[in-house]
């Protein structure tokens, strides 16, 4: 089963009004904080005769403006409870929060099915501006399916993770078997995962499976030179390096004539199995050695941390920014981070890095 988050496309930019909305907030607290510090000089030079009026002993002057602050930070997004929607639970295809959402690009978007429509409303939390029309609109009582309060954007995205995972569970299984399986095939099978995780960085994975697939099938693989491989990496960046990565590592895993990787392999601890590879596979780093155990179904202690899950990671708040480079240090960091909110969110840290894939591309990929 394939699911799809669909957006309208259109000029309206994601994240515009939220941004503006912040920046609003911003220029009024600051407008607020100025006037807080002057009420005493207003004070001072217009109300000394009629004490009454003053500013700091009004309502206004001691309550109302106090409060407003912080009223002013607040963030506020909708959020769906799916155990209560009604095209949710399968009652009826109700969607009255999507026909009602005033946001250009609407910020409930529809779930599809393998293209066809799936009519299960889902918040754009860069969208949702917190207006809550979809909660007054929202026929389900007593408590509404959906829900606009200051904290509903992160829950919001982690009932969206998790209700990924309940869905695909089966499907997440199945790929970990698959995994799991690769790791005990012939050594030229899983030198063929290694060299498809040669490939990925900065290209499409779609687009390194179909590379090692070719290689296979025209016997280069095991035994072509670096001219010859790279004739059959296309749509892989940077093929001349990629070629000659895959023709080093090839030389450094033979012997006898035979590709040995298995014995390698062999090692319990995966932190260190991961640090040998790093130093063995010519154009792997962590992520990548990481990527290549996960394939071979040894990745349930450790994160692949590529652009789309560091994407996840910063919009739930796990990580502040994406860091523009990672070094060792950093990348342990991340991961530690990634596994304790695995912890929380109750999803198996292997599973995690699939449902944050899928949360961000639309399907599951190895
Ligand atoms: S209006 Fe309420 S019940 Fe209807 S689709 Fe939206 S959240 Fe679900
Ligand atoms: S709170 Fe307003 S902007 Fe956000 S989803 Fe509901 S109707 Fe749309």
């Amino acid at each position: 089963m394939k699911l799809t988050l669909k957006r309208k496309k259109g000029k309206f930019k994601p994240g515009a009004l939220v941004h503006a909305r912040r920046t609003f907030q911003g220029f009024f607290l600051f407008l607020f904080i100025v006037l807080l510090w002057l009420l005493p000089s207003v004070d001072r030079i217009f109300f000394t005769a009629n004490p009454h009026l003053s500013l700091t002993a009004s309502a206004a002057g001691r309550f109302f403006i106090p409060a407003i602050i912080p009223a002013l930070l607040i963030i506020v997004t909708a959020a769906i409870d799916t155990s209560k929607c009604l095209p949710w639970i399968g009652d009826s295809q109700c969607l009255q929060c999507r026909y009602n959402c005033p946001v250009p690009g609407n910020a409930v978007g529809i779930l599809q099915k393998e293209g066809h429509i799936f009519l299960r409303p889902e918040i754009l939390p860069d969208l949702c501006m917190g207006c809550g029309r979809c909660q007054n609109v929202c026929p389900v009582r007593p408590h509404r399916a959906v829900k606009v309060d200051s904290s509903a954007a992160q829950r919001s995205k982690k009932m969206h993770i998790k209700e990924i995972y309940r869905k695909n569970k089966k499907e997440i299984e199945r790929r970990f078997e698959e995994f799991r399986r690769t790791g005990c095939s012939s050594d030229k099978e899983i030198f063929a995962e290694m060299c498809f995780c040669i490939m990925t960085p900065q290209s499409k994975a779609v687009a390194a499976e179909a590379a090692v697939k070719k290689l296979k099938e025209n016997s280069v693989l095991y035994t072509g030179s670096k001219e010859k491989i790279r004739q059959y990496l296309r749509g892989v960046r940077f093929p001349n390096n990629k070629a000659s990565y895959i023709v080093r590592t090839r030389d450094a895993f033979t012997d006898c004539a035979k590709i040995r990787l298995k014995k390698f392999l062999e090692e319990k601890d995966i932190y260190i199995l991961r640090d040998r590879l790093v130093k063995s596979v010519t154009g792997y780093g962590l992520k990548e050695a990481s990527h290549f155990l996960r394939n071979i179904g040894k990745g349930s202690e450790i994160a692949i941390l590529d652009r789309h899950i560091l994407k996840e990671l910063a919009a739930h708040g796990v990580i502040k920014k994406i860091p523009e480079s990672i070094d060792r240090k950093k990348y342990i960091e991340i991961e530690k981070k990634m596994k304790e909110f695995a912890c929380r969110v109750e999803i198996p840290l292997d599973a995690l890095d699939m449902v944050f894939w899928f949360s961000e591309t639309g399907y599951f990929f190895k």
